[in-house]
C-alpha cells in the first residue's frame, strides 16, 4: 500500500510513522509510505506557503501555488484526502475501504487552514477526525494511517484480530482479561477460564451486544436494533435489556 503525506512538518511524520507498528510495516515494504514537503515547492528565499485571509480576520491561510505544485510534482496515490474538521468524519468503514484499495494520500493543514481553491480543486475529499479542532493536520494523519495500515493484511501479527475488534460488525469489543486470575480482589470471569470454547465465544458475543447498548445505543440502530435471537442471547447471560 502506498501512501503520501503532505506536511509543513515532514519530520515529525517520518518519526511518528517510523516506530511500532507502523516503522515495522515500511520495513517489511507493506507500506510504501512518502513524506512531502509542502515547502520544497514554495517560491522565494523564505519559502512562503501562507498568506492573511481575504476579507480580513485572524491567522494565516496556506496558498495555492506551493500546495498544487507539490501535488502535482509528487502524482501521489489517489483518492487525496484533505485533513479538516469540516470534512467527513473518520470512521472504522472508511478505514477498511481505505485498506481495500492500493493506497490513498493525505494532505495535512497548519494556521487556519487551505485556500478553498485546494480542497474544491485539487483534493478528493476533505475528512475530519472528530468534531474539534488541532494545530495541524498532522496528529490526524497519524490517526488515519494507523487505522488503515492495520487492516492490511500482513501488517498485525496475528491476522485474524482485526475481525474481532471494536466496529468490525458495527460493536464494541466484549471485556478482555489476561493474568492474574484475581487482582486486589476482582476476579476474572469463570467462563474465561473453563476452556469451553464455544460457551467462551457466546459470553463474548453477550457481552459486547450488552456493551453497545449501554455505551453506543446508535451503533446497534444503525444495525437495525437488535434480533431476537440477540435479545435471547442477553436473557441467556443475565444481561437482558
Ligand atoms: N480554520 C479551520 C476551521 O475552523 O475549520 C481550522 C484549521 S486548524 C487550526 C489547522 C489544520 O489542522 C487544518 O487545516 C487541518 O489540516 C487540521 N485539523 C484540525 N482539526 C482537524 C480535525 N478535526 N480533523 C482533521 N484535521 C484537522
Amino acid at each position: 500500500m502506498r501512501v503520501d503525506i503532505f506536511t509543513l512538518f515532514p519530520d515529525i511524520v517520518d518519526a511518528y510513522l517510523g516506530v511500532s507498528l507502523m516503522g515495522k510495516a515500511r520495513g517489511e515494504g507493506l507500506l510504501d509510505l512518502r513524506v512531502h514537503d509542502l515547502r520544497s515547492h514554495a517560491a522565494g528565499v523564505h519559502r512562503m506557503v501562507d498568506d492573511a485571509p481575504y476579507g480580513g480576520g485572524a491567522g494565516m491561510v496556506l496558498m495555492p501555488e506551493p500546495v498544487f505544485a507539490c501535488v502535482e510534482a509528487a502524482q501521489p496515490q489517489r483518492p487525496l484526502l484533505g485533513l479538516g474538521p469540516a470534512g467527513r468524519t473518520f470512521d472504522q468503514r472508511l478505514a477498511r475501504d481505505l485498506a481495500s484499495g492500493d493506497g490513498f494520500s493525505l494532505l495535512c493543514g497548519r494556521y487556519e487552514g487551505f485556500d478553498t481553491r485546494i480542497t474544491d480543486h485539487l483534493v478528493d475529499d476533505e475528512v475530519s477526525i472528530g468534531d474539534y479542532v488541532l494545530a495541524g493536520g498532522e496528529a490526524a494523519a497519524f490517526v488515519v494511517v494507523e487505522a488503515v495500515a492495520r487492516l492490511v493484511p500482513g501488517v498485525l501479527g496475528n491476522a485474524a484480530s482485526p475481525d474481532e475488534e471494536s466496529f468490525a460488525e458495527g460493536l464494541l469489543e466484549y471485556p478482555q482479561y489476561t493474568r492474574p486470575p484475581e487482582f486486589r480482589g476482582w476476579a476474572v470471569p469463570e467462563i474465561l477460564r473453563s476452556g469451553d470454547h464455544g460457551k467462551v465465544a457466546e459470553w463474548r458475543r453477550a457481552q459486547a451486544l450488552a456493551r453497545t447498548v449501554a455505551r453506543r445505543p446508535e451503533l446497534i440502530e444503525v444495525r437495525g436494533g437488535l434480533t431476537e435471537s440477540e435479545r435471547a442471547l442477553l436473557e441467556r447471560w443475565g444481561l437482558g435489556v
